[in-house]
């Protein structure tokens, strides 16, 4: 009888994974097809200085405008993408669509904004260096556009490899934000050898300000830790009026967040910083 139940046990288990590697082969197929297709497409978040208000830039952030399901999130196929490793891929049209709407911006007259790429652990290559400066020149751009996110997973793997590409990168003019900034493992005696401009204190902890002791505690050391080491710190997922004011008291630089906008669409992105410019005559 035991033995039936665990035949049945394992029969139902490979059903499950056969379901489950079904499920990732056919999201895995479709990416690839929308890669190719134009399916893929750049929301842009506004990122703004806390002590004026103004726009100082924006996170690109991917989604994909599926034939039947509508906009997908990038929650639901990026952590797939970097199981299989076709976030390589989806980094690479990410890059070149994101150069290509900082160059249409600027040749309309656009003040310089900075953009900032998501890069996965899996891109952040001895090629990655190299494909950003020609990207950026082959667009006309200079590196003045271009930021990269990157986490904490990316610098877990080999420090000295890590860093060797991350100075490469800074040596182009090109800044580096820590994002998801205390959700990682990496140490602080680490953080000071990487060469990175801005900390991005991560949405978890923001959501806690002003109610939850510990996260108010973490997001202001956070932004004294930036402080001390010279770095500019954000704050992501800023909803309140309240979260805005804790962190407004407590140093930090920049913010953003649903209080001030939702990542936009090109077009909308672009009429909120035309707005935002005319409205101090810069
Ligand atoms: P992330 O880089 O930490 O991006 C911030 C996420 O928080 C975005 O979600 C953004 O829409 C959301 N967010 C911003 N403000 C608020 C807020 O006030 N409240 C709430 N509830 N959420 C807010 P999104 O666009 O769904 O992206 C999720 C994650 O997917 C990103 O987290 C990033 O890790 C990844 N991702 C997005 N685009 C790319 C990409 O082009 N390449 C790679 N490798 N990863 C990407
Ligand atoms: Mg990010
Ligand atoms: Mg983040
Ligand atoms: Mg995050």
């Amino acid at each position: 009888q035991g033995g039936d139940s665990d035949a049945e046990h394992v029969a139902f288990y490979s059903r499950d994974m056969n379901q489950g590697m079904q499920e990732r082969m056919r999201i895995e197929t479709g990416l690839r097809q929308a890669l190719g297709s134009g399916q893929l497409e750049l929301h842009y978040q506004p990122k703004f200085s806390i002590a004026d208000s103004k726009i100082i830039g924006a996170e690109a952030l991917v989604r994909w405008r599926h034939p039947e399901r509508g906009l997908v999130p990038p929650a639901e196929f990026i952590p797939l993408a970097e199981a299989t490793g076709l976030v390589v891929q989806v980094g690479e049209w990410v890059l070149e669509a994101a150069c290509a709407q900082a160059q249409t911006w600027k040749d309309a007259g656009l003040p310089p904004i900075r953009l900032a790429v998501n890069v996965s652990a899996r891109e952040f290559t001895s090629a990655l260096p190299g494909r950003v400066k020609e990207t950026l020149e082959r667009y006309g751009l200079e590196p003045c556009w271009l930021e990269l996110e990157i986490t904490e997973s990316t610098l877990m793997h080999n420090i000295d490899r890590v860093i060797g590409i991350m100075d490469r990168i800074t040596a182009l003019g090109v800044t580096l934000s820590l994002d998801d900034f205390g959700t990682g493992y990496s140490s602080l005696s680490y953080l000071k050898r990487f060469p990175i401009d801005t900390l991005k204190i991560d949405r978890s902890f923001t959501t806690g300000i002003p109610s939850d002791a510990s996260d108010c505690a973490i997001a202001s050391t956070i932004i004294s830790i930036a402080q001390q080491l010279n770095h500019k710190v954000i704050a992501e997922g800023v909803e309140t009026v309240e979260q805005l004011a804790f962190l407004k008291d407590s140093g930090c630089d920049e913010v953003q967040g649903y209080l001030f906008s939702k990542p936009l669409p090109a077009s909308e992105f672009e009429k909120a910083l035309r707005e935002d410019w005319l409205a101090d005559g810069r």
